[in-house]
């Protein structure tokens, strides 16, 4: 194979590696481990992640894009290394293209960092596109057409929404308000009801497993663990779905709000299109329950969930990767 390619999705939570022909073929939290005394890279990915609210003062585990900007170029550079190490063989000794994905809002210098970064850890040549444009394509829509097209990404640290025509964004906006706002509106509405901590693990737990967006018929209910504010020990308690929809209200509604800011900046003819075919929503956000459902009730726009949201971002690099002539206007940077 002379021509490597390789698509990563650079998530605030997760990175996704995409390889043409395979498909995604690494999924991993984006989280580095740091030892600091020596300012050395510890570990990256699974590894680092287990060591989070585990680790002795000299090492400090990173989110380096944790509200979807690159924090430190160092260690963005070693995630990529790292990202493209575990996906090549050793025999390989030719230099891979890279297509990563970038926050929509974005500034140049910001954007230039990754393709720096990319090159140090080892690419031959490094592109950067946006993610709204990227998960459009990984959802299937087709980006190149006149007719507007609306994505709502919902990842762990920013919601991204934008309006695409013509293989680029007409309008679009961000809000640090995502996946991680949901776990932390969990954990508070549980602190003031119940006066037990829980951890963001067992908050995001909740959220997975009962969390809705819309109040159900049925309710769903799962025990949980924590540590009681008044006496200090562990102690067990029963949440509803009922109570983790009460809980996200909140933030749920700043996501919104940034869609129905989108909307009305929307010129005419494609808010039609929108509202004919509908919005697309993907990322890790986009599984919890019903959230569809919310947003076309508070928009009046049809809403759908993206096929595999999770896995959308990490598609599209891998799409645009396979046909760069096709998508050339989509693509911001190069070198
Ligand atoms: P990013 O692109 O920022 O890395 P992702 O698109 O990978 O983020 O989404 C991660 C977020 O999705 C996390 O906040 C995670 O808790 C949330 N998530 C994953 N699965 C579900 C689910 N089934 N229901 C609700 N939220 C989920
Ligand atoms: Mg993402």
């Amino acid at each position: 194979m002379l021509n490597r390619k390789i698509g990563i999705d650079l998530g605030t939570c997760n990175s996704l590696v995409f390889l043409p022909q395979k498909g995604v073929v690494l999924q991993e939290p984006s989280v580095v481990a740091v030892f600091l005394e020596e300012n050395r890279i510890l570990a990256v990915g699974n590894e680092a992640k287990e060591m989070i609210g585990r680790t002795p003062d000299a090492i400090r585990v990173y989110r380096p894009l944790k509200d979807g900007v690159i924090a430190d170029y160092r260690i963005t550079q070693a995630m990529l290394k790292h990202f493209i190490g575990s996906t090549s063989s050793r025999l390989n000794v030719f230099k891979p293209e890279l297509m990563i994905s970038v926050p929509a809002g974005i500034t140049s210098t910001e954007k230039r960092a990754v393709v720096e970064a990319a090159l140090g850890a080892g690419a031959k040549q490094a592109f950067v596109a946006k993610e709204p444009i990227l998960a459009a394509i990984g959802a299937g829509i087709p980006i190149n057409s006149s007719s507007g097209h609306m994505i709502v990404d919902i990842g762990g640290g920013t919601a991204e929404v934008a309006v695409i025509s013509l293989g680029g964004i007409v309008t679009s906006s961000s809000v640090r308000v995502a996946g991680d706002k949901l776990d932390k509106a969990i954990s508070n509405y549980i602190k003031d009801k119940y006066n037990l901590a829980i951890g963001d693990q067992t908050a995001e737990e909740i959220k997975i497993r009962i969390g809705t967006a819309v109040p159900e018929k049925e309710k769903r209910y799962l025990e949980i663990r924590g540590r009681d504010l008044i006496s200090g020990l562990p102690k067990n308690i029963k949440v509803s779905s009922q109570e983790t929809c009460e809980a996200i209200q909140g933030p749920l509604g700043d996501i919104i709000q940034v869609v129905k800011n989108v909307l009305r900046e929307t010129p005419p003819e494609l808010s039609a299109d929108i509202m004919d075919k509908g919005m697309i929503v993907s990322g890790g956000g986009a599984l919890l329950r019903n959230i569809d459902k919310l947003i076309s009730k508070r928009t009046g726009v049809p809403c759908f969930v993206a096929e595999d949201s999770l896995l959308c971002v990490a598609k599209g690099t891998g799409i645009v990767l396979e046909s760069l002539d096709v998508y050339k206007k989509s693509i911001m940077s190069k070198k």
